[in-house]
């Protein structure tokens, strides 16, 4: 199937067991402690969240960074998932790892850096999973969907396209989050877009200002980085909101859609 043909469908649709009209994913950019990563999915689940996120292995620019605390982090993902009552997303790295990650995770991510990796791809058209397929940080949007298409035509239809920022010459901000790829991958092709506005801005300020804007131009859900302590966040601690500024989160984006469709479509306006 391709992307350009694939039938409307809303990101629960794609996700499967959920009902949310914007479901929301959010947790650490990487698992840490189990206690801790309980804490957090608490909290998020508290404010509506509906997918917990955790990296488990990490992609990092250098080697010498954390590279994540690999499969003990997969069955704390599961148990924490299992008590609040959420569903799972997290990073796949190594075409290796596919068995192992879906024992566990419930949504697989494909990281922007690995958005290119065509052997990953196509394994992952083989399994029976969702796939997150984050955009390249230097990828146009026909990248993005040619990549979707390695999983689409080796027989999964169950792909969520990521915006999560590009490379420009802004230097402020850790990447350019490219919000008129919300409008511009949905009128390209039929698949979910979500919006990933921590990574996509790399500043805690922005994750919240950025969320509104993500829903306001039309994305199916949003990812989040949250953490009980952000600044103690192991990996991406300046970009990770707390508990407290994603509930607020929460409920303003609640607001804003809840606005947004109550107000009568201007018609007149789109000639
Ligand atoms: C992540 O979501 O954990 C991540 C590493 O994001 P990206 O691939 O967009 O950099
Ligand atoms: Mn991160």
């Amino acid at each position: 199937m391709r992307a350009k043909d694939q039938k409307p469908n809303s990101l629960g649709l794609v996700i499967g067991k959920i009902s949310d009209s914007f479901p929301v994913m959010a947790g650490p950019c990487s698992v840490e402690e189990e206690e801790l990563l309980f804490q957090i999915a608490e909290g998020v689940a508290e404010a509506g969240a509906v997918v917990l996120r955790g990296g488990v292995f990490k992609p990092r620019s250098s080697p010498y960074s954390f590279q994540g605390i690999g499969s003990r982090g997969l069955r704390y993902m599961r148990a924490a998932a299992e008590k609040y009552n959420l569903l799972t997303v997290s990073e796949i790295m190594d075409a290796d790892h596919l068995d192992l990650m879906e024992e566990y995770i419930d949504i697989l991510q494909v990281g922007s850096r690995n958005m290119q990796n065509y052997g990953l791809l196509k394994k992952l058209g083989k399994s029976q999973r969702p796939i997150l397929l984050k955009r390249g940080f230097a990828a146009t949007y026909r990248e993005l969907l040619l990549s979707a298409e390695y999983i689409l035509s080796g027989g999964n239809s169950r792909v969520i396209l990521c915006e999560r920022g590009i490379r420009t010459f802004e230097t402020h901000t850790r990447n350019t989050l490219d919000i008129a790829a919300v409008p511009a991958l949905k009128e390209l092709s039929s698949l979910p877009v979500i919006v990933d506005p921590s990574h996509g801005t790399g500043l805690r300020s922005m994750v919240l200002p950025m969320s509104l804007a993500a829903a306001a131009a039309g994305a199916d859900g949003l990812m989040i980085e949250v953490h009980t302590d952000p600044d103690r966040s192991i990996s991406d601690a300046g970009q990770t909101i707390s508990l407290e500024t994603f509930r607020e989160l929460m409920h303003r984006v609640r607001t804003l859609r809840k606005a947004l469709e109550a107000a009568p479509e201007a018609t007149s306006l789109k000639k």
